[in-house]
């Protein structure tokens, strides 16, 4: 969205292109793409119309299901049970070199569970509404289609072809399906529980994924996930004189947290850019050429002359600051107007760059709060920052897949705003990036977690076809080929 800025300049080319590897291309040309496209499509409406809404989840409908197409096709899977009717799934094709669970496995990661809808408001919900999985008007339709049973369809296609062909692994390759993602991660923590039974060194899991005319017409930014924000999430409460409502007195717990609640309003926050942000918009420079291009490649020109148009854009604001979010704010007894309680809270949701650890945000709060009687705060949920290196062979070869034969096409590292289950699985030790192979407009983007989601099914067929590429580039044993 800083299109226009300074002027569109001439083109210049970004870095060369890695060669796609030969064995890449030949397992590929090995599947007939029209058929392939067919299959996940149908594959992904299926998955769609599972009612898998969190709360309350009901994932092991989606384990069944699964495992049934699994079943057919002589994978074999186990559950992991979280609770009655809520469950995760493992699936595992073994390497066929080196040493089957030797610990460096390839885990393709997706969340079974998806968020509620208020279906009356989606355009057509009787045809295409987000249980439907609706085929129609060149889109797959349904919740779930992007986030992200979309990215699951594509996952367990992948784990499919690989065993149709009999391709020689040098790796485990692994599906996982988990349970709650969108309400409390239980299914990630379950699973971090036992990671090192899991075998794997490197997660592929939601996170970035291709957005047309992201920041320049023309352009389709890929933006890869290598980290991801910390959270606070807290309560302040404020605590005060209860009483009549007739007798306003300045010691009561309404008025205690609203001025709290102001002191934390007025508070301008430190901008900063993030390394990883900071090598978007080198690539993103590097691509768009000229001028522009260069000043997008300068931290400090960055700072200067793009700063502004970059904190217009909401979601790029929020990355380049540790947030502070009011979410929720409470002040009554069984809604009188004549009581004044003794007790009235609000909630924050915290969200942290690296660097900016939990505590240290607590304690941010607590200075600007501070010399305001009866506050305090009680802390619902922290978790720091985390991220993966992009020197790695997973991310570069995630990066050049996603642009590969599209010039009009960047891919680089990004700091994700939100959190995915990747937060809780770098601390155990795996490498984890986020990204869905898919490149939307902003408007089908956006539809995530909103109205209409869908898919463009050209779009499923490309990111079966690109995460399949990903896959055989980094488990593919490199000296085979097809029979
Ligand atoms: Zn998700």
């Amino acid at each position: 969205m800083i299109a226009g800025l300074l002027g569109s300049l001439a083109f210049a080319r970004p870095e060369a292109p890695r060669p796609t590897p030969g064995h890449v291309v030949a397992w590929r040309d090995a599947v007939d793409w029209g058929a392939a496209r067919d299959e996940v499509v149908t594959t992904l409406s299926e998955y769609l119309a599972i009612d898998t809404v969190n709360p309350p989840g009901h994932e092991a409908r989606g384990v069944a299901w699964l495992g049934a197409v699994l079943d057919r096709e002589g994978i074999a899977w186990s559950e992991l049970e979280l609770s009655p009717g809520r469950s995760s799934l493992i699936a595992r094709i073994e390497a066929t070199g080196g040493e089957p669970g030797a610990g460096d496995g390839l885990c393709l990661v997706h969340h079974i569970d998806v968020v509620p809808s208020e279906t009356e408001r989606w355009s057509d919900p009787l045809q295409r509404g987000p249980l439907s999985g609706a085929v129609v008007d060149g889109h797959v339709w349904g919740r779930g289609a992007l986030d992200m049973k979309g990215m699951g369809a594509l996952e367990l296609m992948t784990l499919i072809w690989l065993a149709r062909l009999e391709v020689p692994l040098q790796r485990d390759v692994v599906l996982v399906a988990l349970a709650d993602e969108e309400v409390d991660n239980l299914g990630a923590r379950q699973l971090a529980e036992r990671w090192g039974e899991i075998g794997c060194s490197h997660v592929i899991n939601e996170g970035g994924l291709g957005i047309r005319d992201a920041l320049f017409d023309g352009q389709s930014v890929h933006a890869i996930s290598t980290a991801e924000k910390g959270i606070l999430w807290v309560r302040m409460h404020a605590e005060g004189r209860a009483g009549h409502g007739s007798v306003p007195h300045p010691d009561e717990a309404p008025s205690r947290l609203l001025e709290a609640m102001a002191a934390v309003q007025r508070h301008r926050p430190r901008y900063r850019l993030d390394d990883d942000i900071a090598q978007l918009l080198r690539n993103v420079g590097a691509h768009r050429g000229g001028l522009t291009g260069r000043i997008l490649q300068t931290r400090w020109l960055v700072r200067t002359l793009a700063w502004s148009r970059l904190k217009a854009e909401p979601t790029m604001r929020a990355a380049l600051h540790d947030t502070i979010h009011l979410t929720g704010v409470s002040a009554q007894i069984s809604g009188s107007p004549n009581v004044v309680p003794s007790q009235a809270s609000a909630t924050y949701d915290c969200r942290l760059l690296p660097g900016t650890e939990p505590d240290r945000q607590l304690a941010r709060l607590k200075i600007l709060t501070r010399g305001i009687e009866g506050i305090h705060f009680e802390v619902l949920s922290q978790d720091p920052s985390n991220g993966s290196s992009i020197d790695d062979p997973l991310y570069e070869a995630i990066a050049h897949y996603a642009v590969e034969d599209r010039p009009w096409a960047v891919a680089g590292p990004f700091l994700s705003v939100g959190f995915t289950d990747s937060l809780l699985l770098r601390p155990v030790g795996a490498i984890a990036y986020g990204y869905v192979p898919f490149e939307l407009s902003a408007e089908v983007a956006g539809t995530m977690h909103g109205h209409d989601e869908r898919v463009p099914i050209e779009q499923v067929g490309e990111g079966l076809r690109r995460l399949l590429s990903i896959t055989l580039d980094v488990a593919a044993d490199p000296a085979s080929s097809p029979r």
